[in-house]
């Protein structure tokens, strides 16, 4: 099931609901294999280095729960709405867990308050586990 509209309000829902306006403030919203729609910010730190990404926390639940991500999407509060960030390269890795199949949220640069979704697989298509022969080249 795509990133769609449902998705991205939970994450805007977060954002407006924990942070108001603050500039650059975000959340992620994940959709489960079973429906469910977790939510997640990334907790703040004294020590920036040791700050998590908005989508950890909705990624540790569903794995808690065991049921798989099938979508995510993470969005941050910006002078002229809600943008859309594609997952960084460690979220992604995360993900990879369910699959190149989980669908993903990625900002239309030209205007990040739009977006599309796209595979892991299409995000990513030269991830590094697909070189290895003697394995499946996805993960499941
Ligand atoms: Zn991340």
């Amino acid at each position: 099931m795509a990133v769609d509209v449902e998705l991205v309000d939970a994450a805007i829902s977060l954002v407006r609901n924990r942070f108001g306006s603050e500039d650059g403030a975000g959340a992620a919203a994940m959709r489960l294999a079973d429906g469910t729609v977790l939510t997640s910010v990334g907790p703040t730190a004294p020590n920036s280095a040791v700050e998590l990404c908005h989508e950890v926390g909705a990624i540790c639940e569903a794995y808690k729960l065991g049921v798989p991500v099938v979508a995510s999407v993470c969005v941050i509060n910006a002078p002229d709405g809600h943008w859309v960030l594609a997952p960084c390269g460690v979220c992604q890795e995360r993900l990879f867990a369910y699959g190149p199949e989980v669908e993903v949220g990625v900002p239309n640069l030209a205007d990040p308050r739009t977006w599309r979704t796209l595979r892991l697989r299409d995000l990513q298509p030269h991830w590094f586990g697909r070189v290895f022969p003697d394995e499946d080249a996805w993960p499941v």
